[in-house]
């Protein structure tokens, strides 16, 4: 169970997927990345190994925008179907996410009749309710505020929103996660050591934040939307 994310101007695959290797010490069952380009968003996962992940993601898709995730299933059986990401109906928004959501019932009965879900996971109704919220009027870091807070439970989250490839959402609440700042790109990931490749400046994220990840910027905001600062670490790999 761990998760990366990438937007800059390299190829994603290969630090994504590195990335995902770097982060099989946590243990899971089943992988997957979703990536980016001007086509729109393009996922591939699988069950079992990250091998056989890297055997399937199609090396002719060309993205410099991506995220992954390692699951441990809390909720629905490892699967393909159920491993991360996960889309909403329409497929605007791509999700991966650790944690479990304690009221997943409740706020499926209260905003997603309609939705028919295609998985049996906690972490879909996230997606379907960003998408809900937007499908409202709200704009997309309103929608993913609105959603945070109507949740209970722990997540770490990375989202894609096809309409818009500048940007990746980042959630936090009890589970880890940090933000690492690169020259021209950043990376999101649930252990420095998963992108310790690429940069060893990292933020910590507190609980009930949210994070814009652009290439160039990195804005941390709690879920009334207030911008939050906050100094990077140096991270150093264990000896
Ligand atoms: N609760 C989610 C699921 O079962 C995420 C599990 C994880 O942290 O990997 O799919």
């Amino acid at each position: 169970c761990g998760i990366v994310g990438y937007i800059g101007n390299e190829d994603t695959k290969e630090i994504l997927l590195k990335g995902l290797e770097k982060l099989e010490y946590r243990g899971y069952d089943s992988a997957g990345i979703a990536i980016m380009n001007d086509d729109g968003v393009h996922v591939f996962k699988e069950k079992g190994r990250i091998a056989t992940l890297r055997e399937n993601v199609d090396e002719k898709v060309p993205a410099t925008t991506g995220i992954g995730h390692t699951r441990w299933a809390t909720h629905g059986a490892p699967s393909k179907t159920n491993a991360h990401p996960h889309q909403s109906a329409s497929s605007r928004f791509t999700l991966v996410h650790n944690g479990v959501i304690e009221n997943f019932t409740q706020v499926r009965k209260e905003f997603l009749k309609d939705v028919e879900l295609v998985s049996e996971t906690d972490t879909e109704i996230i997606v379907q309710m960003i998408e809900h919220f937007v499908k409202e009027g709200l704009e997309v870091e309103a929608a993913f505020r609105e959603t945070l807070s109507l949740l209970k439970g722990s997540y770490a989250l990375a989202l894609l929103d096809n309409e818009n490839p500048e940007v990746i959402y980042v959630g936090k609440n009890k589970s880890p996660l940090l933000v690492g700042l690169g020259n021209g790109f950043n990376v999101v990931a649930s252990d420095s050591m998963a992108m310790l490749q690429k940069t060893d400046q990292f933020v910590e994220l507190m609980d009930e934040e949210i994070v814009l990840v652009s290439k160039e910027n990195v804005t941390i905001k709690n879920l009334d939307g207030e911008v939050k600062e906050r100094a990077p670490f140096t991270a150093e790999l264990d000896a």
